[in-house]
């Protein structure tokens, strides 16, 4: 049995659905269970959406529209002949979700988003199953709140492993027992959703490899694979670095860290289910099928290589010290990570001395504002914006001074494998 996991952009149009059934017809000795995340930009439609509804922005109806027909015209495009029938069923979602947004509960914005969130995922799902069913291929659709059980920490849900593998191994041995031996069994569910029992949850922004993680390690699966728009995980985002080149196979130590470091292929929490289990993960293209892809196991023979960059653009580098000559150290960190987590930030570089706590965070101005009047407070707060963070793993020194030339470091990191610099000013855009 292996897990597929399909993105946004593998399901951004007709086209792309078109696309994910023929991969999945081509796999049809595999028993399958596919997750696959709400279709091209939909969560951040979505997000948009809601934000209009709670701040009852003129327009917002208008906003509404252009998500349904967004869904609609795709529907009408797959199904020329059928449309009405799967129409009905997503009217009755689109009815039900602006009655949601008529009626805003806006007692909890964190559980409000997820109920109304979600639904990119509920609607891609029903499309590319009933898609799959008019080809004639068949496929079993399932609510992925039936099966991801989880605690009730809206937007950043915290799974409830035993009782998620216990609803798992239950539907999936009925599957079995209702499907014919003789055809492969196909599940098809929602990645990013779970369920605290009494309402939808989700598992954070991007989170839809995190469920295919989830349900490996559930089901025991023999693969893992992530069907991108990229040959597989490259040793840089080509839009800074237009010599990428893509990494064949590395260990699941190497991909966590690199997507610690910023590297945006997969969620981060996606490796841990999979290395406790030694279950192989396979980064694929949806487009050039027959290619490789990269594979993320326990072999780490390749990991030193080739080196990787990671580019962040949009920092900001907070420098903290007390008023006094009394330590950073002890109370002073703890009562810094206090603060931080409080406002939901989260350091992407720390750097101390005895006097002084450095942390590089991402530009995100209200919590950064926020984070920096709380902290002001107790400590003498300095920081620089416009500051950016390069992170090179298995690093070389000629590769370092092309990349820092012309820049001014503000703070500099070594270790065997890694270095890592806060510069001034952006990356360039490759062009
Ligand atoms: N659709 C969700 C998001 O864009 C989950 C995912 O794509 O993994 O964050
Ligand atoms: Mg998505």
């Amino acid at each position: 049995m292996k897990v597929f996991k399909f993105g946004g952009a593998s399901v951004k149009d007709a086209a792309a659905v078109k696309n994910v059934a023929a991969i999945i017809n081509q796999h049809a000795d595999d028993d399958l269970w596919i997750v696959i995340s709400a279709m091209g930009k939909t969560t951040n439609y979505l997000e948009r959406v809601l934000s209009a509804y709670w701040r009852d922005a003129e327009g917002k109806e208008a906003h509404y529209k252009r998500f349904m027909d967004f869904h609609k015209e795709i529907v009408n495009e797959l199904f020329p002949f059928s449309e009405e029938l799967v129409l009905k069923e997503i009217n009755v979602k689109f009815k039900e979700l602006e009655k949601k947004l008529l009626q805003l509960d806006k007692s909890d914005y964190d559980k409000t988003y997820d109920q109304v969130v979600s639904t990119g995922e509920w609607l891609a799902t029903k499309i590319v199953s009933a898609y799959l069913d008019d080809r004639g291929v068949n496929n079993t659709w399932l609510d992925a709140r039936e099966i991801i059980l989880t605690d009730a920490s809206h937007r950043e849900a915290t799974v409830d492993w035993e009782n998620t593998k216990g609803r798992v191994k239950r539907t999936w041995q009925n599957e079995l027992k209702s499907r014919s031996i003789m055809a492969s069994r196909r599940m098809i569910t929602q990645g990013f959703i779970g369920s605290d029992g009494k309402a939808t949850t989700t598992l954070g922004r991007e989170g839809s490899d995190f469920s295919a993680g989830i349900l490996a390690w559930c089901t025991d699966a023999d693969e893992v694979v992530i069907w991108k728009d990229v040959s597989g995980m490259l040793n840089a985002d080509p839009k800074y670095y237009p010599d990428a080149v893509k990494l064949d196979s590395i260990s699941y130590r190497e991909a966590i860290e690199l997507s610690y470091f910023g590297a945006s292929v997969i969620h981060p929490k996606t490796i841990k289910p999979l290395q406790n289990k030694g279950i192989p993960l396979r980064v694929k293209s949806f487009i050039d099928h027959e290619s490789t892809g990269t594979l993320i196991s326990s072999n780490s023979e390749k990991d030193g290589q080739v080196p990787s960059y990671i580019f962040k653009s949009d920092q900001v580098l907070i420098s903290i010290s007390p008023e006094d000559f009394s330590f950073i150290m002890e109370e002073g960190m703890t009562r810094v990570f206090t603060l931080m987590r409080a406002h939901k930030m989260r350091a992407n570089l720390m750097q101390n001395s005895a006097l002084s706590f450095s942390l590089c965070v991402d530009h995100k101005e209200e919590r950064v504002k926020a984070l920096t009047e709380s902290l002001s407070k107790e400590y003498r707060v300095l920081y620089n914006e416009d500051v950016s963070l390069l992170t090179i793993r298995h690093y070389d020194e000629a590769t370092l001074a092309k990349l820092l030339k012309g820049r001014e470091v503000l703070v500099e990191q070594r270790s065997r494998q890694t270095a890592r610099f806060v510069v001034r000013g952006q990356f360039d855009l490759a062009t």
